[in-house]
C-alpha cells in the first residue's frame, strides 16, 4: 500500500459526473483531483467510469468455502449454521491464509478496496486472525480485523457447545488479552465484535428488554458502532438505533439465502442510522448486487418502489462503508485514501455518460477493469 503516482480518468464520479479528471496520488493519499484537465504525458489512462472502491462492512472469508453446497437441502438458518460450524475448525493457519488470500482477491477483482472481516475462528488465538491479515496484505486489500468476544452459548448464560468452544476465549479479559496482541499497521485497522444472532425472545425472557435495548442499557449504541442485518427490531429499536447514530449494514445476498426477512432499512435511515452493506458468507461477492438488493428487496417487501434513491446505495456502498470500518475513503478528494476502481466501457455501457442510476442498478463485479488501492494497482484487465 502506500503508492504514488498519477492517473487519468475519462469520467469520474467527484459527488458530480466528470470528464477528463486527473487524480494525482502521492504517498496513499489523494493530493490532487483536478477535472476538464489535458493528460499530461507519462500518466495511467482509465478508460471507462472511475469511482471510489467500495467497502465490505461485514464478511467471514472461510464461509466462502461453503458456497454452492448449502443452497439447497432444504432447512433453516439453524440447518445452515450446523453445516457452517462443520467447516468452522477444519483449517489450520496456512490452509486459512491461502484460502482467505483467494477470497479477498475475489474481492478486489469485484471493485472492494476494504474488507472488514468479522472473525471468530480462535482455535489457535490470534493465529488464524493473523493469517487473515497475511492475506489481506499479500493480495493487496485493506482490511478491519473485527475480532468476536464470544463467550456465551445463549442469553441465559449456558456454556458454548461443540465446536462453539474454539471461538471462545474463555472471559472477557482474557479476550482483552488476546486483543491486544493485534496491532494498527498500514492496511490494516483491528475493532472489537459482539457477537448475537438475534434471539428476540431468549433476551425478552432473560433481559426483559429486546437485545438493542441491551445494548443501549450497557452504553454501546453510539456511532462508532455497526449493527449487522437489524432485521428483527420494533419502532423502539429503530429509535434507538437511529437516535444514536448507529451504522446500519446489509447483507442481502446472504439474508436471501438464509430465508431471513426484510428488516426496515428505510424507517432506521429515516431515524438517522447509517446504511451500509457487506458480502457476509460470500456466497456472492458483488457489492453492485449487495447494494440494490437494500432497495429491490424492500420493494417485494412492501409493494412500493424507489425506497432509496441510486445516490444513497452509492454512499451506503462506499464512503458510510469505509466510516464504518475507520478508514477516511470511499471518496474522490484531497486527502482522502487514493482507493478507486474503473467499471470498463464494454458494451451495455459503452455509449452511455456515467451515471448513478445505471451504475447501481445495471452494473456487476465482473465490470470492474481497474482497481487501485492506496495509490497502488491492484487489479488491470
Ligand atoms: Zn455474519
Amino acid at each position: 500500500m502506500n503508492g504514488s503516482g498519477r492517473w487519468f480518468a475519462e469520467q469520474a464520479w467527484l459527488g458530480y459526473r466528470a470528464e477528463d479528471v486527473l487524480i494525482e496520488v502521492e504517498d496513499g493519499r489523494i493530493k490532487a483531483v483536478t477535472a476538464g484537465s489535458a493528460a499530461p504525458a507519462g500518466v495511467v489512462r482509465l478508460t471507462g467510469w472511475t469511482i471510489p472502491g467500495f467497502a465490505n462492512v461485514h464478511s467471514h472469508a472461510f464461509q466462502h468455502h461453503l458456497r454452492g453446497t448449502v443452497e439447497s437441502g432444504g432447512a433453516d438458518f439453524w440447518e445452515w449454521r450446523k453445516q457452517m460450524y462443520r467447516i468452522a475448525d477444519s483449517w489450520d493457519v496456512a490452509d486459512y491464509l491461502k484460502f482467505a488470500m483467494g477470497v479477498f482477491r475475489e474481492m478486489l477483482e469485484a471493485g472492494i478496496t476494504a474488507v472488514g472481516e468479522f472473525h471468530y475462528l480462535h482455535v489457535y488465538g490470534n493465529g488464524l486472525g493473523e493469517a487473515l491479515l497475511g492475506a489481506a496484505r499479500q493480495v493487496g486489500i485493506r482490511i478491519t480485523l473485527l475480532d468476536a468476544c464470544y463467550l456465551r452459548g445463549g442469553m441465559d448464560g449456558r456454556p458454548l457447545e461443540g465446536v462453539q468452544q474454539t471461538f471462545s476465549d474463555g472471559d472477557a479479559d482474557k479476550w482483552t488479552a488476546r486483543m491486544a496482541e493485534l496491532k494498527d499497521g498500514e492496511g490494516v485497522r483491528i475493532g472489537a465484535a459482539i457477537h448475537r444472532r438475534a434471539e428476540v425472545e431468549e433476551c425478552l425472557a432473560v433481559e426483559g428488554c429486546t437485545p438493542t435495548q441491551l445494548l443501549e442499557r450497557e452504553g454501546i449504541l453510539g456511532p462508532d458502532l455497526t449493527a449487522v442485518h437489524a432485521i428483527h427490531v420494533n419502532d423502539n429499536d429503530v429509535s434507538l438505533l437511529g437516535r444514536n447514530r448507529v451504522s446500519i449494514c446489509a447483507c442481502t445476498t446472504t439474508e436471501r439465502d438464509l430465508g431471513d426477512r426484510v428488516g426496515p432499512i428505510r424507517s432506521l435511515v429515516d431515524a438517522g442510522s447509517v446504511l451500509c452493506v457487506g458480502s457476509d458468507s460470500n456466497a456472492v461477492i458483488d457489492p453492485f448486487e449487495e447494494a440494490r438488493g437494500v432497495e429491490l428487496d424492500q420493494r417485494r417487501a412492501t409493494g412500493r418502489r424507489v425506497l432509496h434513491q441510486a445516490e444513497e446505495l452509492f454512499r451506503a456502498a462506499t464512503v458510510d462503508g469505509m466510516r464504518a470500518l475507520g478508514w477516511d475513503a470511499g471518496a474522490l478528494r484531497p486527502g482522502m485514501l487514493a482507493d478507486f476502481v474503473t467499471i470498463g466501457q464494454r458494451p451495455p455501457v459503452l455509449w452511455r455518460q456515467l451515471d448513478l442510476g445505471y451504475l447501481m442498478f445495471c452494473c456487476s463485479a465482473r465490470d470492474v477493469t481497474n482497481v487501485v488501492v492506496g495509490g497502488k494497482t491492484v487489479v488491470s484487465k
